[in-house]
């Protein structure tokens, strides 16, 4: 069985009227993985709030602060709590190796920042506490965004490794190849890039980084909208893409947990969501085509790596 971890009141938070970060985004996968007898829906568990990594100026701010914290974030009277909620979903997920179904995300959160639709950090929260039992985790961001936040709260450390694959030189604005550094690796894919170029990403530089850095455990922040038909990106994967990336990291271990981030177009996400769940399950999921694919060179980028990075060499 494959574990969901879901809970209604993730449901009940609203940016605004209109915007993409809404709730019909759960509700499309609920219905989709409703008649799979190989998927439990669990409750998240309980845990105390100091497991919040950020600053308690910022925690202070999100519980007291009312109105828009980025142009595109607000925060109610009821966003702690929800924000909160989504961080035990990431936790629960990491404990039972699951899927966490919960919303708000929260890869743009940083120590005492905000914005992007998230609040609090919930992969990088993940992490923390697995790193409290010993292990090395390494996230992988697939999210058609950088994830500064993540990056800004575990740069540095010795026992987390952070991958990400984005759009570059769209929101946030970070994550360029040359940003690339110890624990770091951030891989800006331009216009048009798809299915094939990530697949060469993953063999010529993800696998390597994985193997190199030997997680004890893998954390994902997923992320539909790199799906050819979101409405936010202008990247070219397909949904079975995101299962075919799911089984490259079972390959290598199964302590894996995925996290929800992003994904605006309601069946793209929905579809990516079960292809995920179908690897978890070792289930087969069948690669196709990118509908239009501008390939990127992958191989010019692991050049550049290759002066930070010993295991491309
Ligand atoms: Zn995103």
């Amino acid at each position: 069985m494959v574990k969901v971890v879901y809970d209604e009141i993730c449901l009940t938070h609203i940016q605004d009227y209109g915007h993409p970060e809404r709730p019909e985004r759960i509700v499309e996968t609920l219905k989709k993985i409703q008649d799979k007898p190989w998927v439990e829906i669990v409750s998240s568990e309980k845990f105390s709030e100091s497991v919040l990594l950020h600053d308690e100026e910022y925690i202070e701010y999100v519980k007291t602060f009312r109105g828009y914290m980025t142009g595109d974030t607000i925060v109610r009277s009821n966003t702690y709590e929800l924000a909160l909620n989504s961080v035990y979903c990431a936790l629960t997920a990491a404990r039972c190796k699951g899927f966490s179904l919960s919303r708000p995300p929260g890869h743009h959160a940083g120590r005492n920042f905000g914005g992007g639709f998230c609040y609090f950090n919930n992969i990088a929260i993940a992490a923390h506490e697995l790193t409290k039992e010993g292990k090395k985790v390494l996230i992988l961001d697939w999210d058609l965004h950088h994830g500064n936040g993540t990056e800004n709260i575990v740069e540095g450390r010795k026992d987390i490794f952070y991958i990400s694959l984005h759009q570059g030189w769209i929101y946030p604005g970070t994550g360029n190849l040359e940003d690339s550094r110890d624990n770091i690796i951030d891989l800006p894919m331009p216009t048009g890039a798809g299915n094939q170029t990530y697949l060469d990403a993953f063999d010529e530089i993800i696998v390597p980084a994985i193997h190199h850095f030997a997680p004890d455990f893998i954390l994902v922040s997923h992320g539909s909208d790199a799906h050819w038909r979101d409405p936010l990106g202008s990247l070219e994967l397909t949904s079975d893409a995101y299962g075919v990336f799911t089984q490259k990291v079972c390959e290598y271990t199964k302590n894996i947990a995925i996290l929800l981030e992003g994904g605006y177009d309601l069946q793209a996400l929905a579809e990516s969501n079960c292809a995920i769940l179908k690897a978890l399950q070792g289930k087969d999921v069948r690669l196709t085509r990118s509908p239009s694919e501008t390939k990127a060179d992958v191989a010019k980028m692991k050049r550049f790596l290759k002066n930070r990075y010993e295991f491309l060499r």
